[in-house]
């Protein structure tokens, strides 16, 4: 008998749309995990998405890609919820959130009757409010139930200041926080090229007015908007958002990302979930990052808390 650890790291997909589907293929391209789960509502959907990604197995990285109930969320170290309701033409974005706090109640009682040990990453919308309901319905300590919070909408900020500076993305840091949705706002007080400031690297010395690169934060706040009349759906962001986390909870990398974490005093507020950054590892969340915010900013930040806690109120009031 050889001596060889075979550590199964298990990640269980619930929702197997484009998000979740997209996510899927994304891990298949990384070893990071060795056995992926694809729950869904519509069984014969997650089959056929099972079917077609394991026969993408012989030129990707080896893994086992399965359909299951939730007795599969057991052993798993991550669920990944990408799953729920669509917003219908007619219907108001608060009736989607009553709607989908009771799909996700659902959900996570069913994962925590398999006796789940793990960690818990939401990316379905209202992503900061359905995080919420994740916590509360399941009762996990806040390090192990998070969002993807505004990890997307800074991607695409870096992106469209990528563009402008001619710097690579990755080399930008520049966060957009608050509600994952119409609410967020740009750090520009905080934002670097590199360890230099914005403000100093490109010479302008009022970046919060400037007209360009107000654009460019709208485009990264409303790039949904302009995706999902184009196309229908986003999701190889979110999908490579998802996989970024997903690296670093599994490498203990100890990355700071912009996540939606629950706050405990933190910029002011307290028991909400909402973007911002955080240092993530092997244990989930480790702690939040606390950016040295302007007035303009803490303002803003505090309006955007102030309509979470409006919507976490429908939420509580549609699964009491
Ligand atoms: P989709 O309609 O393609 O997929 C949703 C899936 O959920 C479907 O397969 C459906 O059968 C399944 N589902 C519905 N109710 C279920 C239940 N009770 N149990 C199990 N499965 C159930 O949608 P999509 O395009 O994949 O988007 C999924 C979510 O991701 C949406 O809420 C969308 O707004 C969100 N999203 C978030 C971000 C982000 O940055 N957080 C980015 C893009 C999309």
């Amino acid at each position: 008998m050889t001596n060889i650890q075979t550590k199964i790291r298990k990640v269980a997909i619930i929702g197997a749309g484009f998000v979740g589907t997209s996510y899927a293929y994304a891990l298949l391209n990384q070893a990071i995990v060795n056995e992926l789960v694809l729950i869904d509502l519509d069984e014969a959907k997650a089959d056929g998405e099972a079917r077609d990604l394991n026969h993408g197995l012989p030129f990707g990285e080896p893994m086992k890609v399965k359909t299951g109930g939730y007795e599969e969320c057991h052993n798993a170290d991550l669920v990944v919820i990408t799953a729920g309701a669509s917003q219908k033409p007619g219907e108001t974005r608060l009736d989607l959130v009553a709607k989908n706090a009771k799909i996700f109640k659902g959900i996570v009682e069913q994962v925590m009757a398999a006796d789940f040990q793990g960690i818990f990453l939401v990316a379905t919308n209202p992503v900061d409010i359905l995080t919420h309901v994740t916590k509360e319905v399941s009762g996990l300590p806040k390090n192990r139930v998070f969002g993807s919070g505004t990890s997307l909408d800074s991607a695409r900020l870096q992106y469209l200041l990528s563009e402008r500076l001619e710097v690579d993305s990755r080399d930008i840091h520049a966060y957009i926080i608050g509600e994952h949705g119409d609410s967020s706002l740009p750090v520009w007080s905080q934002a670097r090229v590199g360890g230099v400031s914005l403000q100093s690297y490109t010479g302008i010395t009022d970046i919060a007015n400037d007209p360009d690169m107000i654009d460019r934060f709208e485009g990264a706040r409303d790039a949904a908007y302009h995706i999902i009349d184009r196309k229908g759906a986003t999701y190889y962001g979110i999908a490579l958002g998802l996989l970024r986390i997903t690296k670093a909870i599994f490498q203990n990398e100890n990355a700071v990302l912009p996540l939606s974490v629950e706050l405990d005093g933190e910029y002011g507020q307290q028991g909400i979930y909402i973007g911002v950054p955080a240092i993530l590892n092997r244990q989930g969340i480790r702690e939040v990052l606390e950016l040295e915010l302007s007035e303009t900013e803490q303002q803003q930040f505090a309006q955007s808390a102030a309509i979470i806690q409006q919507m976490n109120e429908t939420a509580r009031k549609a699964i009491q």
